[in-house]
């Protein structure tokens, strides 16, 4: 594990997105992978407490995304960082993407059942500006005459 990512780990911010990331796991893995074994999760994330006592407990494949995630958050160069559905930086390998928004799109509206509502409306705003912004530059390009 390297110093820079124990550093990174230690940001409140990073371990508020990376706890519930791993929430998203465990409904995802609970729901789509009935049986699965299931273990806690052994990562670097982990090791370093970012679960408090807990760790969350998903199969080998849930565990790999988890781990893969938590380097991904931990090294994302924006700053703040945006919601990575709406960031135009894909940092993250296309397989993983998938798999990643598979995870969000199962698990999101589940979640607002287990207390992330505020983290899900936080969501659907940071959606529409994005859009909004999209919208408006290709508004000014069309206008350009490009
Ligand atoms: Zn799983």
């Amino acid at each position: 594990m390297s110093d820079r990512f124990a550093e990174k780990m230690r940001d409140k911010d990073v371990v508020k997105d990376t706890r519930l990331l791993a929430d998203f796991a465990v409904i995802h893995c609970r729901g789509l992978h009935p049986h699965a074994e299931r273990a806690p999760l052994v990562s670097d994330g982990q090791a370093l407490g970012v679960y408090g006592r807990t760790a969350p407990e998903v199969c080998d494949e849930c565990a790999e995304l988890l781990a893969y995630a938590e380097r991904r958050r931990a090294f994302c160069p924006k700053e703040p960082k945006p919601f990575c559905s709406y960031c135009d930086t894909h940092c993250y390998r296309p397989e993983m993407r998938e798999r990643m928004r598979d995870v969000m799109r199962y698990s999101g509206p589940r979640s607002i059942l287990r207390g992330h509502a505020i983290d899900s409306v936080r969501h659907v705003i940071a959606g529409r500006k994005a859009k909004r912004e999209a919208e408006a530059s290709r508004a000014t390009r069309d206008s350009a005459g490009e």
